[in-house]
């Protein structure tokens, strides 16, 4: 997946910073009934140390799983002509997300989300938010806290945005837009 994410980013991101998160959320729940509540279930519901780290597993889980060395490059189906009709073409989406994130201060999440009527809108949270703190289904997502990628582009956080398009699975997003 490089250059977008070198295997370094991955090591680190994955290994360590998500590693983190994980240890913290099964610290958190244990022995409690909410060991029993589903990851979504507990991001919706929960605030403090527990949504911080419960919010970030599920970020993480979204985001690593929306990859692939061999992306078509676009979207197509449904969620292609969604994408047409709220920006008018899919070049002007992929502008106005990298500049949403790129807007972002401080640490936080892009997102393309999906509204109970199927609409779709770019969102920005910060820090663990996610979308279905909203009742928003969350379909697409780039992290810009610093961690995601300052070993490979320090400061450029648009430069590692923008490349971040030529990794992404359009078939896992499509499959979240229509399920
Ligand atoms: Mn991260």
């Amino acid at each position: 997946m490089e250059p977008a994410i070198s295997k370094t980013t991955i090591g680190f991101h994955h290994g360590k910073h998500l590693q983190t998160y994980v240890d913290n959320l099964n610290r958190l729940v244990a022995g409690t009934p909410m060991e029993k509540m589903s990851l979504k279930h507990l991001v919706a519901d929960s605030d403090g140390a527990l949504f911080n780290n419960a919010g970030q597993v599920l970020n993480h889980n979204l985001y690593f799983l929306q990859f692939t060395p061999h992306s078509k490059g676009m979207p197509d189906g449904s969620l292609a002509l969604a994408i047409e009709k709220a920006w008018g073409s899919f070049e002007n989406f992929k502008e106005e997300f990298v500049k949403a994130g790129t807007a972002l201060f401080g640490s936080g999440w892009v997102w393309l989300t999906k509204d109970p009527s199927g609409e779709l809108a770019i969102r920005t949270y910060a820090n663990a938010g996610n979308p279905v703190k909203e009742a928003l289904t969350p379909l697409l997502c780039f992290d810009v806290w610093e961690h995601a990628y300052y070993i490979d582009y320090q400061n450029r956080r648009a430069e590692h945005l923008k490349g971040l398009w030529n990794i992404i699975d359009w078939e896992v997003i499509g499959n979240r837009f229509d399920g």
